[in-house]
C-alpha cells in the first residue's frame, strides 16, 4: 500500500506491506480522504514529528477488514478521530480530556495520509460513526476539525446572544464563525485577507478587515484563530471588559503573551483549547449533518501523489485547506 511520509523538507510516497488484522480487535480501513490540519503543517515546518512519520488524521474511510464488538461491518463508510480519552485520570475527570495520557498515547496507524488504516477497536466504540448519508466525503473530512472548534465553544462558555469576535478566517476560522452562529451568538469575523472576509460574508455573517472594526466595537468573547503574534493585540482591543480570550492556535514565538496586568484590571480570563472529547465529535457530526456548519468552497482537492504541493501550498497561503483524495 502506499504511504505519505515526511522526509527532510518535503513528504513523500511510497510503497510498504498491506496491513492485516492478524487475530486482533478492531479494523482495516481503506481511507478515501483525509483533509491536511493546520497541526499537521506544524509538526512538518518545526521538525516535531521524526521522518518517516505518516501525517493526517482527519480521515473518511470505508471498513474493509473487522473483528469488532460493535455494529460496524465490511463496507461501511465512517468517520473517525485519532485519540480517545481513559475517563477516569485526573486530566479526564476535570475536563481536560486531550491532557490526558491515554488520550496522547492513541492513535491510527500508521496515519492518515495512507491507503489503508489501522483502527483499535477502541476507535470504532469511542470515536468512530457511519458516514451520513447526506455528506460528501470532503463534506465528512470537517468532523474531527469541527469537533475542535465545538470544545473551543463549549470551553468559553458565553451566554446566548453574547457577541463572538473570531479573529482570523482561515478554514477554521470561517468554521468557528458558523458553529458560534449556530450555538445562537452573535458573530464578527476579521482577518487582513479581502478573499477571506468576502467568505465569511457570503455565509450571512458579519465580517471585516481587522484595521476597519468600529474602534469601540467589544465582544464578550474572542476566538484567537490565527497564528500571528499580532493577533493578541487585536484580541486585547476587542475583547470587553471582563470577557474571554478563547487561544485556539499557536503562534510563531513562544514568548507572545498575554499581558498580566491587562488580565489582572480587566478581569479578562483567557483559556486555551486543544483537541475534542467523543462527546464533542458527536455534536460536530450533528452540525455538518443538519447543514449548520458548511464546508463547500473550502476544501482543495489533491492526490496523494501530489501530497507534497498540498502541503507546500497550504503553508504559502494559496489554499484555505487540502484534502487529499486517496
Ligand atoms: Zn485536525
Ligand atoms: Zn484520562
Amino acid at each position: 500500500m502506499k504511504i505519505a511520509v515526511i522526509d527532510n523538507d518535503k513528504i513523500t510516497v511510497k510503497n510498504v506491506d498491506n496491513l492485516k488484522l492478524e487475530g486482533q480487535r478492531g479494523a482495516i480501513v481503506k481511507v478515501l480522504g483525509c483533509g491536511l490540519c493546520g497541526s499537521d503543517i506544524v509538526k512538518f515546518v518545526h521538525k516535531i514529528s521524526k521522518n518517516g512519520t505518516v501525517l493526517g488524521h482527519e480521515i473518511v474511510a470505508e471498513i474493509v477488514d473487522i473483528n469488532s464488538d460493535t455494529d460496524f461491518k465490511i463496507g461501511d463508510e465512517i468517520v473517525t478521530s485519532h485519540h480517545i480519552p481513559c475517563g477516569e485520570c485526573d486530566y479526564c475527570k476535570h475536563g481536560n480530556v486531550s491532557m490526558c495520557n491515554h488520550f496522547k498515547s492513541t492513535n491510527i496507524k500508521p496515519g492518515g495520509f495512507s491507503e489503508y488504516v489501522y483502527l483499535s477497536e477502541e476507535h470504532l466504540k469511542n470515536v468512530a460513526h457511519l458516514k451520513p448519508k447526506n455528506l460528501t466525503d470532503v463534506e465528512a473530512s470537517f468532523y474531527e476539525p469541527l469537533g475542535c472548534i465545538v470544545r473551543a465553544i463549549k470551553r468559553a462558555d458565553l451566554i446566548e446572544n453574547d457577541t463572538a469576535l473570531v479573529v482570523g478566517l482561515g478554514s477554521i476560522g470561517i468554521l468557528t464563525a458558523q458553529a458560534l452562529k449556530a450555538y445562537g451568538y452573535n458573530v464578527i469575523g476579521c482577518d487582513l485577507i479581502k478573499e477571506r472576509i468576502e467568505f465569511l460574508k457570503s455565509l450571512d455573517i458579519e465580517a471585516y478587515d481587522v484595521r476597519e472594526l468600529p474602534e469601540d466595537f467589544k465582544a464578550h468573547g474572542i476566538f484567537m484563530t490565527s497564528g500571528a503574534d499580532k493577533a493578541i493585540d487585536t484580541a486585547l482591543k476587542f475583547v470587553r471588559n471582563g470577557g474571554k480570550i478563547l487561544v485556539f492556535s499557536s503562534t510563531p514565538s513562544d514568548t507572545a503573551a498575554y499581558p498580566n496586568n491587562e488580565i489582572y484590571y480587566r478581569e479578562l480570563t483567557v483559556l486555551g483549547s486543544y483537541s475534542p472529547s467523543p462527546d464533542d465529535l458527536k455534536d460536530s457530526l450533528d452540525l455538518l449533518k443538519e447543514g449548520k456548519v458548511k464546508v463547500n468552497g473550502i476544501s482543495t482537492e489533491y492526490s496523494l501523489e501530489d501530497i507534497d504541493k498540498a502541503f507546500k501550498d497550504t503553508m504559502a497561503n494559496k489554499i484555505m485547506k487540502a484534502y487529499i483524495k486517496l
